[in-house]
């Protein structure tokens, strides 16, 4: 079928997940005229990994994820990821309290709640570990109300489930930060898209796939839209492209031909969680309770047994349990993991399977266990949970990044994510999986600082920064009043607690 003749935009988005709908609403802040152009090959925006029941809602601030404070060898734990992961999400925070100060965000209760944070241990090591980490991290003015406690009783005021029936034997630690977040990316990207809609030089096509994209002797891209229902396709032309597609960035990037994007590929990681049916015991739980992964799991399989609060209604979620599935996005192709190998990066994807058999094993063992085996999981934190109260369902799906290894030939996975950009800065690839949504604003500003860099760092574009982000351009890790001030206006605006 022939394509329609093209259009012009300044951006294409690709995809309408919380990373797209992050960069066009800071570009729309930061330049009104720039013509923007959104495809989404579902029939809604934020229906994969960005759906409040594909994630778990935790604003990612390192205050409960015990993979972001490693035990160093010889003793006490390295704390530079949490500070950074910390930092990033108190951006973002900024970020989405001045445009609920301007009126372009509603009600923040309709996207994030306060939901404290805990981590829970069981073991003397695990119980030695967390004391220490506690220690290393109150001294920073990031986490310095962080509360440990080993004493039950405390531990069962702050969140009674996980103690009610607990075996006295085993030592046993919390920690606890009480301003934590339950955060609806969904809701949040729908409100951006909304507010780009009302800004005018803004569209979406729902149900759009884009299908191609190939390079125009101008330096700009084209990109063939095709309509999922009904075929017709369409040609767009722009001068920088966003894929911001989940699971589809990698595909597309391959196809864009940039060499930054050589080597790469993906492994695709499935989730699952059990979901709690009975509200006697979802309102007896309120908080995010983080563990210790399993050995060989990936960082993000981090089992937690989570406070959800979607649309004004509670509900209480326990995972995620790891699965393998060929799928690059939950509405997937099984024939996405196949497609997306070339000869570029075949041998990066075969050496980095070689070098995580721990990881294989450990999917191989999430993907056969029984639903008795879930149980068990869960009745380490919540000890009296009877199966018939949970059901299983089907979180989203994570494509975790391999690509080559600078340092010992060969491949490697990389847990976090990662953006992927043409040295000329006319397209970009976000990949990976995690920290993911919570980070998405410092993400985002770093794109835009590679790939507009002589606009972003022109005047005009250097005080939107400074509206949208008071600290911007600063370090919070090392201000400590700066860092008080901005998170004192973050509390109030957001209604988070002090
Ligand atoms: C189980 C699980 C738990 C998680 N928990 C957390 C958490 O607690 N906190 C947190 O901050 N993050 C969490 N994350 C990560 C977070 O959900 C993701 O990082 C984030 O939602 C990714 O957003 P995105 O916009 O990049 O992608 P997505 O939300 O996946 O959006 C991509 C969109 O692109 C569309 N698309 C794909 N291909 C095309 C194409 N060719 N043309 C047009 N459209 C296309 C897709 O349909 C989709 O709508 C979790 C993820 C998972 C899977």
């Amino acid at each position: 079928m022939s394509s329609q003749p093209s259009s012009a935009v300044d951006v294409v988005l690709v995809g309408a997940g919380i990373h797209s709908a992050t960069l066009g609403m800071l570009l729309r802040e930061l330049d009104p005229a720039l013509t923007i152009r959104a495809f989404e090959r579902l029939d809604d925006m934020a229906l994969e990994s960005t759906d409040p029941m594909n994630n778990a809602g935790t604003g990612h601030a390192a205050n409960c994820e015990l993979n972001y404070t490693p035990a160093k060898e010889g003793g006490g734990v390295d704390p530079a990821k949490a500070y950074s992961i910390n930092e990033q999400f108190e951006v973002s925070l900024q970020f989405w309290s001045s445009l609920v100060a301007a009126g372009k965000l509603p009600t923040p209760s309709t996207f994030m709640n306060p939901c404290p944070h805990m981590s829970m241990v069981l073991g003397q090591s695990d119980v030695d570990y967390l004391r220490v980490r506690h220690e290393t991290l109150r001294a920073h003015h990031f986490f310095s109300s962080m509360d440990y406690s080993e004493d039950r009783s405390k531990i069962a005021e702050w969140a009674p489930l996980t103690m009610q029936g607990r075996d006295r034997g085993l030592p046993f630690a919390a920690t606890r930060v009480e301003r934590g977040t339950d955060i609806n990316f969904g809701a949040l990207t729908r409100a951006f898209f909304d507010t780009l809609q009302k800004s005018g030089n803004f569209s979406m096509d729902l149900g759009t796939q884009i299908v191609d994209i190939g390079r125009e002797d101008d330096g700009s891209w084209r990109l063939i839209a095709k309509k999922r229902s009904g075929g017709g396709r369409e040609e767009v032309r722009a001068k920088f492209v966003f894929l911001g597609a989940g699971g589809g960035a990698l595909p597309l990037l391959l196809k864009s031909g940039i060499p930054e994007g050589k080597g790469y590929g993906g492994f695709p990681i499935s989730g699952q969680w059990l979901v709690c049916s009975k509200p006697e015991v979802i309102t007896r739980h309120e908080a995010k309770v983080y563990g210790k992964a399993a050995v060989g799991a990936p960082p993000m399989s981090v089992p937690h047994l989570d406070t959800r609060i979607i649309e004004g209604k509670r509900s209480l979620l326990f995972g995620p349990y790891a699965g393998f599935s060929t799928k690059f996005l939950k509405e997937g192709s099984y024939w996405d993991l196949p497609g997306s190998v070339r000869p570029s990066n075949i041998l990066v994807l075969a050496s980095a399977g070689l070098r995580n058999l721990g990881l294989v094993g450990y999917l191989v063992g999430q993907v056969l266990q029984s639903n008795d085996a879930r149980m068990k999981a869960l009745r380490d934190y919540f000890p009296e949970a009877r199966a018939e109260d949970w059901t299983l369902a089907i979180a989203g799906q994570r494509v975790q990044i391999m690509k080559p290894d600078a340092d010992k030939g060969g491949g490697k996975i990389e847990f976090g994510t990662e953006v992927v950009s043409a040295a000329d800065g006319s397209i970009a690839a976000l990949l990976g999986a995690s920290p993911g949504a919570s980070t998405a604003v410092p993400t985002m500003v770093k794109l835009i600082e590679k790939c507009f860099a002589d606009r972003a760092k022109s005047a005009a574009w250097q005080a939107s920064f400074k509206r949208l982000m008071a600290s911007y351009g600063q370090s919070l890790a090392k201000d400590k009043a700066l860092h008080a001030s901005v998170s004192a206006k973050n509390n109030e605006v957001l209604g988070l607690h002090s």
